[in-house]
């Protein structure tokens, strides 16, 4: 489309700050810039807010951080009225709780939903960017602001024959909004990551078969979900405030009893005492049972070993518990996954494990799928094959920077931000939980919410000097890089191939995204940046 075209198939309009996406990010970001007088639109691909939670309708979608958690700070009313149902919220109340954020602060007349954004161009001589989406707007903003989240470009399932398929697929990170029923259908499921997880053991109970193509096992501790206990949640909301402080100053953004000793250093009856405890507390506080977990592989290998003596106490058959046993990397440096009933799930008369490493797949059939060793016919196949994460949506938008250069050129080999804020070479840009912040190795809304209100705060920094234009500089950003780098080698964290490592992309290329740090040391680098006039930054007024 030529821009004289395009300028005349809609008006140019001027925003100070055009954002994208409108999850949980997109609509704080949102919220604050009005609260600063800033005028602002939102763009969103989705015919709806939310989201990762509008996206993700997949049986069992939850959240894997407890809802008293996983939910915004920056209203004491908000929280206190707010009533959540479960221990950890189910995907529809996750998604009523964004609806009646958005209402109550009535930030939906700035939101132009079914809209994606295609180019974001710097303009060197205005001073602004120039923003173009799939539905032919052309605007001009002086501040870019990525909300589009760290896993919301869904892989596109690359197989053979897949347009032969003669059944109906989907994957887990697009689900249909009207479900899908599986009753009486044979059903594959190919992944088993969180998605395949928690999806898993509901898709067993109603199909008439269920087949499991897994290619790497996956560590998974019961959620032990339940009705959320009202004492406990009186408790938090009689000193939320204090209870958010300690989240912030965690090291993942929710507190979880930290145990400072070493795993080798305690006895075998000691470890198993903590394990187990963890284990029957369930969720994702298995992590701190001991603190080298993540850095000592002869500790991690303790906590593998109670995994695997619980994954064979639970499966009776001991080849599907061996399959189901993770061996390759050490236990937490992929995602560990959060269920209910899952292992228990391969004890069904109607669920059967086939390992892909054992048995790739060939080919999806008209019938089904067929692996080098057979064919299993399906009604339906459900992709739980993850997503191009924390890249993919930003380099799925055409951004352009100073002389030209596009963000695609500039990650070549890999992310590189300052702070996973922002970028050199791409001025009055910034990142929401960009790779190189702790984003993805945290609470999400606790990291949200810092981001946006150290934008914000920028922001009303520039304003308040005159200034109009704000930049990382080369040295800073390399600086980050390497340390994000450097404190990510420390860790077992590199030894997966995970989706932080790029690994699960096919080309993309290897490095550990993440800022693996700890939320709280990070909140308080970025704010000493901030106290000390954005050092790293180069500012100006022209
Ligand atoms: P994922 O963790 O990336 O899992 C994808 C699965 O598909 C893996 O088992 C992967 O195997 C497999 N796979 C990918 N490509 C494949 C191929 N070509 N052939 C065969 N198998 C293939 O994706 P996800 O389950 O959607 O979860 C992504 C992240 O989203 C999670 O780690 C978590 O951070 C978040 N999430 C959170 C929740 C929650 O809060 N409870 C729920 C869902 C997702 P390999 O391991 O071998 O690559």
């Amino acid at each position: 489309m030529t821009r004289a075209a395009d300028a005349t198939a809609s008006p140019v309009k001027e925003f100070d700050a055009v954002v994208v996406g409108a999850g949980f990010a997109g609509l704080y970001m949102l919220h604050r810039l009005r609260g600063l007088g800033l005028s602002a639109r939102v763009y969103e691909a989705g015919g709806g807010i939310g989201g990762t939670w509008y996206w993700n309708r997949y049986p069992g979608a939850r959240c894997d951080v407890e809802s008293m958690d996983y939910s915004y700070s920056f209203s004491e009313e908000l929280q206190q009225e707010w009533k959540w149902t479960e221990r950890y919220a189910s995907q529809p109340e996750i998604l009523r709780y964004i609806e009646h954020v958005a209402d109550r602060f009535d930030l939906r007349r700035d939101i132009e939903l079914k809209t994606r954004v295609a180019s974001a161009i710097w303009d060197e001589t205005a001073n602004r960017w120039e923003v173009r989406t799939d539905r032919g707007d052309r605007v001009f903003a002086q501040f870019c602001i990525m909300a589009t989240g760290c896993l919301s470009t869904a892989q596109t399932p690359a197989f053979k024959g897949l347009e032969t398929f003669g059944g109906t697929w989907n994957h887990t990170g697009t689900w249909p909004h009207e479900g899908v029923d599986f009753t009486g259908q044979r059903v594959g499921v190919i992944g088993t990551g969180s998605s395949a997880i928690q999806s898993i053991p509901i898709i067993a109970r109603q199909a008439a078969s269920l087949v499991v193509f897994q290619r790497t096992p996956n560590f998974s501790v019961p959620a032990h979900n339940a009705p959320l206990d009202r004492d406990f949640e009186g408790r938090v909301k009689a000193n939320y405030a204090e209870y958010r402080r300690q989240a912030r100053e965690s090291r993942v953004g929710f507190v979880v009893a930290s145990n400072d000793t070493s795993a080798l250093a305690a006895t075998p009856e000691e470890r198993l005492r903590e394990y187990e405890a963890r284990w029957n507390r369930g969720g994702l506080g298995f992590s701190a049972a001991f603190s080298d977990l993540l850095v000592s592989k002869d500790a991690n290998d303790t906590a593998a070993a109670f995994f695997h003596d619980k994954i064979r106490s639970i499966v009776r058959d001991p080849a599907i518990a061996e399959m189901l046993s993770p061996t390759g990397y050490p236990i937490g440096t992929k995602r560990m996954c959060v269920d209910t009933d899952y292992y228990a799930t391969f004890n069904r008369d109607n669920v059967r494990l086939v390992d892909l490493r054992k048995h790739p797949i060939e080919a999806i059939t008209p019938r089904g799928l067929r692996t080098r060793d057979a064919e299993y016919e399906l009604d339906s196949i459900v992709f739980a094959i993850g997503f191009d994460a924390m890249t993919g949506a930003l380099l799925g938008i055409d951004i352009r920077g100073r002389d030209g250069l596009t963000l695609g050129q500039k990650w070549a080999a890999g992310p590189r931000t300052y702070l996973g804020i922002a970028i050199a070479g791409f001025p009055n840009l910034f990142a929401i939980t960009g790779p190189g912040s702790p984003s993805v190795l945290s609470n999400m809304i606790v990291s949200i919410e810092q981001h946006v209100d150290w934008i914000a705060d920028c922001l009303v920094h520039l304003r308040a000097h005159g200034l109009h234009r704000i930049e990382a500089t080369v040295d800073a950003e390399e600086a980050w890089v390497a340390h994000v780098n450097e404190v990510g080698h420390a860790t077992l964290y590199p030894r997966a191939n995970s989706w932080y490592m790029g690994a699960n992309v096919p080309g993309k290329p290897r490095v550990f995204m993440p800022y693996v740090g700890g939320v709280g040391a990070y909140r308080q680098r970025c704010s000493d940046v901030a106290a000390k006039g954005y050092t790293g930054f180069s500012l100006a007024s022209a």
